[in-house]
């Protein structure tokens, strides 16, 4: 089973920041306009302006369009490594203009000053394909692998068929053999969220990172054929949301109420608000938890995390959003007490081990504290143990969708323009 904290950690979408530094440049034009021009000068602006408005977004839409419909996804599988093996039968080697090169395979690639080593020769980088799969460090993937140097190690970026990657990563996030129709959820909400990425990631080296960051992917080695068969069954559809591909987050159980997106990352998205869900109390174990840990060794973390604490006596918790989970957490300590937010208090802790901000605390007799919680992850959008509790009551992968992201719309990627 692979289907615990696969998607546990937090950030902030980048979509978010773009709207903040869009909004910043759309302030500083006003300013200059209605400032620094003089009457005569706006009316040529302004036509300007209109021009090159038509021309960008005509070029942008065209762009966001190959996006769109771009069958394949690139996804950073290592980073920085000091070293890569290659290996697989029929693997064709090109450089950077596409030439192919004769290497002796398996082949072994080292980091230099401004580029990569193998067999004492130079390359800038490297593309290893096959027709079956390439093995980059003993792990198999599908479609090419290429190696580039990044920071003074090696950067391996996996090019493949979007539905190849969806069929890999399926048993990482759940277990493909959950009933068939939380499974096609899934392939459906990966799908969604890689194809955002790629829209959101045009022109970077990459669009997914293959950790919790963006979506766990292990190569194809855990493909299986109820994986293959969900993905095939909801080939090509995502979610939608006034005509865009939506944000489709997901976690692994939300413990009662999935969280509206304003209280994770602050920004609010229509099709992401919360909704109730008691689904996933049918999996107690994977809802609830329980984590002790002494005083000291809680001061210790959060000293680690920067906080400037010594004698640390208590925790409270504040008090509950309107979702059951915590805004605040006070520290009590004898120097340095504070209040941090739910989610700080569980990166610095660590996510893996405070599996929520909807916990209880209980002090115990041995200067030590028991954390009681429920849910796994950030709750925001599908909850995936109340997906499989939802779909063994007989609903369909479209019912369990539409219940998570209220107004959001199912399409075939093919009909999107
Ligand atoms: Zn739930």
């Amino acid at each position: 089973m692979h289907d615990k904290m696969c998607n546990d950690d937090l950030y902030v979408p980048a979509d978010f920041e773009l709207l903040s530094s869009k909004k910043l440049t759309h302030r500083a034009i006003m300013w200059f306009y209605s400032q620094v021009l003089r009457p005569h000068e706006r009316s040529g602006i302004i036509i300007l302006l209109v021009l090159a408005t038509i021309l960008v977004s005509w070029s942008g839409f065209g762009k966001i369009q190959a996006a769109v419909q771009d069958d394949t996804i690139r996804i950073a599988i290592v980073k920085s490594a000091p070293e890569i093996t290659v290996a697989g039968d029929g693997i064709v080697v090109t450089n950077t203009t596409g030439e192919s090169l004769s290497l002796s395979i398996p082949a072994l690639i080292k980091p230099v000053s401004d580029g990569l080593m193998v067999d004492g020769q130079f390359y800038k980088k490297l593309s290893f394909s096959s027709e079956t799969v390439v093995y980059i460090n003993n792990k198999p993937y599908r479609g090419s692998a290429e190696l580039s140097l990044v920071d003074k190690g090696i950067l391996v970026v996996n090019q493949l068929p979007l539905e190849e990657y969806l069929v890999g990563l399926i048993n990482c996030e759940i277990s493909s053999s959950w009933p068939i129709e939380a499974v096609k959820s899934q392939a459906i909400i990966a799908r969604t969220y890689a194809v955002n990425r790629r829209i959101a990631r045009m022109g970077a080296p990459y669009h997914m990172e293959s950790s919790v960051i963006d979506q766990v992917y292990d190569g194809s080695s855990i493909e299986d054929s109820r994986a293959r068969r969900a993905v095939q069954e909801t080939e090509g559809e995502v979610l939608t949301y006034g005509g865009g591909v939506i944000q489709a987050y997901y976690h692994s159980s939300c413990g009662g109420r999935t969280e509206a997106s304003e209280n994770v990352w602050g920004a609010p998205l229509p099709y992401l608000k919360g909704v109730e869900c008691q689904y996933c109390f049918s999996s107690p174990t994977a809802t609830a938890w329980e984590y002790k840990i002494t005083l000291k060794d809680l001061e210790d973390r959060l000293r680690a995390g920067g906080y400037k604490i010594s004698g640390l006596t208590a925790i409270k918790p504040g008090i509950p959003n309107g979702r059951g989970r915590l805004k605040q957490v006070l520290l009590q300590a004898t120097v340095g007490s504070t209040a941090v937010t739910g989610d700080q208090f569980r990166k610095v802790v660590g996510y893996g081990l405070i599996k929520s901000t909807r916990f209880t605390v209980t002090p115990g007799t041995k200067k030590d504290l028991l954390f009681s919680g429920t849910g796994n992850g950030h709750g925001v959008g599908l909850c995936q143990w109340g997906a499989k509790q939802r779909a063994v009551d007989g609903f369909t992968s479209g019912e369990i969708l539409a219940y998570y992201y209220p107004g959001a719309e199912l399409k075939k990627l093919s009909d999107m323009n």
